[in-house]
């Protein structure tokens, strides 16, 4: 097998990571989720990039599975559009690099049943996999393209009743 080849999104301006990232770019190397996303993103024929704060975004993914515009694995940003597409769409990326941190907290896998598990329970509680995911909610719902479909309910019995 050939090597990974990574080379840089010369179209952004790229900043040194923060003590931060360069802790989670580490974590997830570590765990061992971002060589995960990387045998994905190079299975999946993807074109992969050095992004900034210490993300590698891997783009042009076809896969049907998941049914999403941008995923993280890992360290590793999976998109269907164009890497500078992603870098420009700041709120996105943000949002996705928020997942990578949620890798680092998980220690790596755990992350993933932790998250289906998430997911799940909102499809449940909310009739889709967003509004009432942990993951979604902390990585940011708008910033990801959802939409919250939570609304208050009406307090049982009247005013004063406290919902859970
Ligand atoms: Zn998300």
């Amino acid at each position: 097998m050939a090597p990974v080849q990574i080379s840089a999104v010369s179209a952004q301006p790229r900043t040194h990571p923060t003590a931060g990232q360069r802790a989670r770019q580490f974590a997830n190397f570590a765990n061992g989720t971002t060589l995960l996303g990387l045998a994905l993103a190079r299975s999946a024929g993807t074109a992969i990039t050095r992004g900034p704060a210490g993300l590698i975004i891997a783009s042009g993914y076809r896969w049907r599975v998941p049914f999403a515009g941008a995923f993280t694995v890992g360290n590793v940003v999976i998109c269907r559009v164009g890497a500078g597409q992603l870098t420009a769409n700041s709120a996105l990326l943000g949002h996705e690099a928020r997942h990578c941190s949620q890798y680092a907290w998980c220690l790596g896998l755990p992350f993933l049943p932790l998250y289906f598990l998430a997911a799940a329970w909102s499809q449940l509680r909310t009739g889709n996999p967003a509004s009432a995911n942990f993951f979604e909610r902390q990585a940011g719902l708008a910033a990801g393209g959802y939409i919250d479909t939570r609304t208050p309910r009406p307090a049982p019995g009247g005013a004063g009743g406290i919902e859970v």
